[in-house]
């Protein structure tokens, strides 16, 4: 299982942490309005070296299909498929 946190502070370095909760403290109080977790955009706008953690990857095309998958209710797709393909065995199936 990959961490929740970075082992260090994107912004200052200061590390470690114990925990999630003292790393969010941290970022709130000290780095005012920066992300605490830096997505592929952040890290080139802000400069910052990445830490090889799972919010700093750019997501495949594949990736990005399972999570819609994932996270989008079966009667939206329903919804979606009915407005935009043409019925098919396999869909009902
Ligand atoms: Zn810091």
């Amino acid at each position: 299982m990959s961490r929740d946190f970075p082992p260090r502070c994107y912004y200052c370095n200061f590390n470690p942490f114990a925990n999630a909760d003292s790393y969010e403290r941290h970022i709130v109080t000290k780095h005012v309005g920066l992300p605490g977790y830096p997505s592929p955009g952040d890290l080139r706008f802000h400069k910052l070296t990445p830490q090889n953690m799972y919010w700093e990857k750019t997501l495949t095309d594949q990736e990005i299909m399972e999570r819609i998958r994932m996270y989008t209710p079966v009667s939206e797709r329903i919804k979606h498929y009915r407005k935009t393909a043409k019925p098919t065995r396999e869909m009902w199936s």
